[in-house]
């Protein structure tokens, strides 16, 4: 009994992986075993109990041990796998930032690409700044706009502005500049420089009720040529508020040029009459020769009637077909001698040399018939245009060209009080009509 007592103790300490106990515990069991029984070993069966008695602890012992090493090798690997896990779990993570980081400045490329994109298209300094604000709250998250322009006209430099209401840029009416704005012309045509002010009473470059005001120069030959201001910008958008600046600046610089080029064009690019500054230089030459022969002329002024509706339903580009027939069919039924040019958006002036009033009013009649009939087709469009006139004579209505155009206008309006497609002359009472 106390043999098998030793032999488990020697059993448990080789499991338990004590090599000195185990030894000792085996040992004493197979001491105590020949001991108590050494008749036992004159017998092979003896040996084998003897054997197994001693060498089945150390035998434990091993295995034990040599599971044990190869558990050790196995988390061994294991935390080297582990930590081979960990670096590329952190190489994944800054590939990622940095593929954010690259995400965001395409993204940001490309949307300047589509300022440029969008603002090649104005010809005018207020549809430049409308197209801008299609794409600049993308990049842009400022509460308001500005964009002063000063080659226009650098003695009375205009501000286009913007206001966020919700996600969107609203363009407000343009106008001269308020005093805060003009201090930041003039800061930046001293100092040429981005910058940003807070409200501050001595500077006075920012209003009470904005937190801040950042602006970045539009940049000409060697000279600003306006300012792009940025109200409540947040000051990490700085630089991309320098980037845009000037990136409309060569936009500005193309449009000033369309806009020195059209001033000196004689035609109108969309329905091919004469502009209106060429008219007036014409039509004052026509008023004096008049004078000096002692002649009556006419001065009518044609407005298209409900010609927004047309756009509205039909598109911009089959409106400017019926712009373009309705020029051309005017043109056609005029005399050589006379005069015809667009005025303004979808208004033309006529003039009509040596006519006297009755004259005058059986022309223009017939030329509102004309176009009352006049079937015209704008792309798979078949559609109907009418005409209100106003008609002022020299010398009865006014001597001075302005003063003529200025009764043919009051007279037009009458037509159109009077419910369109009429022809109207000027009289004292026209504009109590
Ligand atoms: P009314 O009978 O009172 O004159 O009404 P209207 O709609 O003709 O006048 P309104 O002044 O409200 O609108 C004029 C329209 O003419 C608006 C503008 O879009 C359009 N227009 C001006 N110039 C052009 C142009 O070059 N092409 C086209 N397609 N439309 C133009
Ligand atoms: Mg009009
Ligand atoms: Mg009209």
């Amino acid at each position: 009994m106390f043999v098998l007592l030793l032999w488990t103790l020697a059993v448990l300490a080789g499991l338990l992986w004590r090599r000195w106990p185990t030894l000792l515990l085996s040992a004493s069991a197979v001491i105590f075993w020949w001991l108590g029984s050494p008749s036992w070993l004159r017998h092979p069966v003896g040996w084998v109990q003897l054997i197994v008695l001693g060498a089945t602890p150390a035998w434990l012992f091993v295995l034990r041990a040599r599971v044990d090493k190869r558990l050790k090798r196995l988390l061994n690997a294991e935390a080297m796998h582990l930590s081979r896990l960990k670096s590329h779990r952190h190489e994944l993570l800054e590939l990622r930032t940095a593929t954010a980081q690259r995400e965001s400045q395409i993204a940001q490329i490309t949307d300047l690409y589509h300022v440029t994109k969008q603002t090649s298209k104005a010809l005018h300094v207020d549809e430049l700044f409308r197209r801008s604000l299609e794409i600049l709250p993308r990049l842009l998250t400022a509460r308001g706009l500005r964009l002063i322009d000063v080659e226009g006209d650098p003695e009375n430099p205009q501000a286009f502005r913007a206001s966020r209401h919700r996600e969107k840029l609203v363009m407000d009416a343009p106008g001269p500049l308020v005093p805060f704005e003009r201090n930041i012309l003039q800061e930046i045509q001293r100092s040429a420089q981005p910058g940003c002010a807070i409200p501050d009473p001595q500077h006075e470059r920012c209003p009470a009720e904005l937190s801040s005001v950042a602006w970045a120069p539009l940049w000409g030959e060697h000279r600003p040529t306006g300012v792009l201001m940025a109200d409540e910008l947040p000051s990490d958008q700085t630089p991309t508020l320098a980037i845009v600046a000037n990136q409309l600046s060569l936009q500005l610089a193309r449009v000033h040029f369309y806009q020195a080029v059209e001033s000196m064009a004689v035609t109108d690019t969309l329905t091919g009459l004469f502009v209106r500054r060429y008219f007036t230089e014409l039509a004052q030459e026509e008023l004096q020769r008049s004078s000096r022969h002692r002649l009556s002329c006419a001065c009518l002024l044609v407005d298209l009637d409900h010609f927004k509706q047309q756009n509205d339903t039909y598109g911009h580009l089959t409106g400017d077909v019926v712009l373009r027939e309705v020029a051309e069919l005017l043109h056609r039924n005029l005399r050589e001698v006379d005069l015809i040019a667009r005025f303004g958006g979808e208004e033309f002036i006529v003039f009509l040399v040596e006519t006297n009033a009755d004259h005058a009013m059986t022309i223009a009649q017939r030329l509102r018939g004309l176009v009352e009939l006049h079937p015209i087709r704008a792309y798979d469009e078949t559609l109907r245009q009418t005409v209100s006139m106003g008609v002022a004579m020299f010398p009865d209505d006014g001597q001075a060209l302005q003063q003529l155009i200025d009764r043919a206008d009051q007279a037009l309006y009458a037509a159109k009080r009077a419910g369109r497609n009429r022809v109207v002359r000027w009289s004292p009472t026209t504009s109590d009509q």
